[in-house]
């Protein structure tokens, strides 16, 4: 048995080596990405008879790694006690390398992308309400160790779904968690319609991208907010019509310049308030969204970026009949769903920048001070491989 395979090498499918390289977080070392990640050398895991063995070949960078490097809300260690360490990444591309003695669906060689949603599959919420209200729903490579930043990992096989072929491996790896998340948020929590008017906070981010691509297919119309002006750029690209930059606003101050931002959207709406506030920025947004929301509108949120604590006028909710719906991830239908309009070419992955595997604690520093745009992956073992112009933002 081959000790540890290298970088950028794919063996012989199924040969398995004695240990990998993964991308890990340690309880002495949380903090800034930068210093809390850093690349082991450790032994692969079993799996179990419903469970999927893949080699990654690429892994996205989303905001869930930079919380788990800051042990900030809270220690990731303490989701999964029974492991002392942490492998982040909740989205992959790679090839199914081995399958549990129960794995009907998949074989290995299938090339696949994996959502990160597990359930136990069993309980009556599972199997008729919705898998995010099962007990033991957890967020897998976040609430879960054995994530996708390491040669190989580990999923239950109802997170596997067809990798659109057309594109590369890194972006077919960068868009499952914020995609799928804003597909739930805008066509599952919301209720979406054509015609509705949708603020969008951060609308050149990660789940933001997907939103503008959202109401742009559903025809609703989106009002992207963005900080700099080749965010702009990027949200026209998009398709986004109705942009506002919110540095010219100073949203701590209060009320009025809430009010001030209102009257901001309906300049560019033509006097209609959103219908739908997508929201996932927290304490500096939300009285905020609260406030402009339309009569009887949604806000719907899934994150809280500046800060969890909300401090809102609960006034403009009851008087006026607005809805806040929360909304966490998505389930494997919905996934499957919006994965199929990746591969049939309707929404486009937004891939910026891609980092060698040495990288990834990089690229979530960038993510933290918001320096990115779009989305990020890391190569694993696609290192060398080449970024198709398709998948390029710009
Ligand atoms: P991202 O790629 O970093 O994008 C977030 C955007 O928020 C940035 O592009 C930035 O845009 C904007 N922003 C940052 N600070 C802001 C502020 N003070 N005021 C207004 N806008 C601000 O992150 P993401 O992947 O979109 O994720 C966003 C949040 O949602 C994270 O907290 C993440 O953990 C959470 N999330 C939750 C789920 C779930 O299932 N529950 C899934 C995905 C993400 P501008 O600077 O251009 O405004």
């Amino acid at each position: 048995m081959t000790r540890l395979f290298d970088l950028g090498t794919v063996p012989p499918l199924g040969e398995l080596p004695e240990t990998m390289q993964a991308v890990v977080v340690r309880p002495d070392r949380e903090g800034e990405p930068r210093d809390a990640m850093l690349v082991e050398e450790v032994p692969l895991r079993e799996i179990g008879p419903r469970e999927v063995l893949v080699m990654v070949m690429a892994a996205g960078v989303n905001f869930n790694g930079v919380w788990a490097a800051r042990g900030k809300p809270v220690s990731v260690m303490k989701m999964h006690p029974e492991e002392d360490f942490h492998i982040p990444g909740s989205d992959a591309s790679g090839i199914v390398w081995k399958v549990g003695s129960a794995v009907k669906r998949w074989k290995p060689g299938d090339e696949v992308v994996l959502h990160c949603n597990q359930s136990c599959g069993e309980c009556p919420p599972c199997n008729g309400e919705d898998p995010l209200a099962c007990s033991s729903q957890r967020i897998w490579g976040y609430e879960t160790s054995w994530g996708s930043f390491a040669q190989f990992c580990v999923v239950q096989s109802q997170q596997v779904l067809p990798r659109p072929r057309q594109l590369s491996w890194e972006a077919s790896a960068s868009y499952g968690l914020t995609y799928f998340t804003a597909y739930r948020m805008l066509l599952g929590r919301a209720n979406m319609q054509p015609g509705d008017n949708v603020l969008v906070w951060g609308a050149s981010g990660g789940l933001g991208v997907f939103a503008i691509q959202l109401c742009r297919i559903t025809g609703a119309n989106p009002i992207a907010v963005v900080s700099r002006e080749d965010k702009a750029d990027l949200c026209r690209e998009l398709g986004a019509t109705m942009i506002i930059d919110r540095r010219e606003f100073d949203l701590s101050k209060g009320a009025d310049e809430s009010r001030r931002f209102g009257k901001r959207i309906r300049e560019l709406t033509g006097g209609a308030d959103p219908d739908i506030v997508f929201e996932h920025v927290g304490q500096e947004t939300f009285p905020t969204s609260v406030l402009v929301a339309r009569r009887f509108g949604k806000i719907v949120i899934c994150g809280a970026t500046t800060g969890f604590k909300l401090d809102f006028d609960v006034r403009y909710l009851w008087m006026r009949q607005k809805e806040i719906l929360g909304s966490h991830f998505s389930n494997a239908f919905q996934a499957d769903k919006a994965n199929r309009l990746v591969m049939e070419g309707r929404i486009r992955p937004v891939l910026d920048e891609v980092f060698d595997f040495g990288d990834t604690a990089l690229a979530h520093q960038r993510m933290a001070d918001n320096q990115h745009k779009g989305k990020m992956a890391i190569r694993v073992q696609a290192a060398g491989s080449a970024v198709r112009p398709l998948d390029r933002a710009a």
